[in-house]
């Protein structure tokens, strides 16, 4: 085991401005951005709801070359206006240096997905910038290996980081992954950052996502990011287990109280 310290709180006031002093955020929005419409549309039940974080995938890594791979740089100008119409806080994936460079005027925070956990040069270029990175952990990554992942990024001057548990692959088949909701309270001793759950990438079904997002509140989560879509059956990826915008504020409404029990 690596010796990282024990480190109860954290270190850095950089989430805490971020989150405005809440210190728990929620990312919510689509998997991938597909027009402004769709954006337009999440973003005015966030902003009604006082949730400050937009989730939408400009550029995504998919799993087979014929599936759709994000807008590119139409979606990031998308992600640009709804942004600065609504004062969201934008997260949003990057795959590589040109996407990286790209994102960069645009994003709030950078994403790293989890198959690009362990893409060590976008990793090291992520050190460097001067803007918060949230680290998926990898698809079946440790948690050994997700730190070495995490110190890449802290190696190159970046101490802005959001940890993000999104599951990881078990024998298990009834879920799209298996969430390791001990490594939320893991991480939270093991360094100094905010440890963020996914449920939806987790589940990768609706049903189960209100119950998953109580248990990453429970477990000490720093927030959730969560796949938020106005027509879910009409996504081009991850409608499966995108929440329709009602189900969103049932969640929300819901949430509440375990958040202010936290
Ligand atoms: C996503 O957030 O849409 C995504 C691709 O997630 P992950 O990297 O966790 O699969
Ligand atoms: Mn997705």
């Amino acid at each position: 085991m690596l010796e990282y310290g024990v480190l109860p709180k954290l270190k850095e006031d950089w989430w805490q401005e971020l989150t405005s002093q809440k210190r728990f955020m929620i990312f919510a929005g689509p998997c991938a951005v597909e027009s402004r419409e769709q954006l337009e549309k999440t973003a005015q039940v966030l902003k009604k709801y006082g949730i400050n974080g937009l989730r939408g995938g400009a550029y995504k890594p998919r799993t087979r070359p014929e599936s759709f791979q994000g807008l590119g740089e139409e979606g990031l100008k998308i992600l640009a206006e709804i942004k600065q119409k609504y004062g969201l806080i934008v997260v949003t994936e990057v795959l590589d240096e040109e996407s990286l460079e790209k994102a960069l005027p645009v994003a709030d925070i950078l994403q790293v997905g989890s198959r690009n956990m362990q893409n060590f040069s976008l990793l090291k270029k992520l050190g460097r910038v001067n803007k918060p990175v949230l680290l998926k952990r990898g698809l079946a990554a440790t948690i050994e290996e997700w730190l070495g992942a995490m110190a890449y990024i802290e190696e190159g001057g970046n101490h802005r980081i959001i940890l993000c548990e999104r599951g990881i692959r078990t024998f298990e088949k009834m879920t799209r992954n298996t969430l390791d909701i001990s490594a939320v309270p893991l991480l939270k001793r093991l360094c100094p950052y905010p440890v963020v759950v996914d449920p939806s990438h987790a589940a990768g079904r609706v049903d189960l996502i209100p119950a998953l997002a109580k248990a990453a509140v429970a477990a000490g989560a720093d927030g959730l990011l969560i796949e938020v879509h106005p027509e879910p059956q009409k996504a081009l990826s991850d409608g499966q287990q995108s929440l329709d915008l009602p189900s969103f504020i049932k969640l929300l409404e819901e949430l509440n109280p375990w958040l202010l029990a936290a």
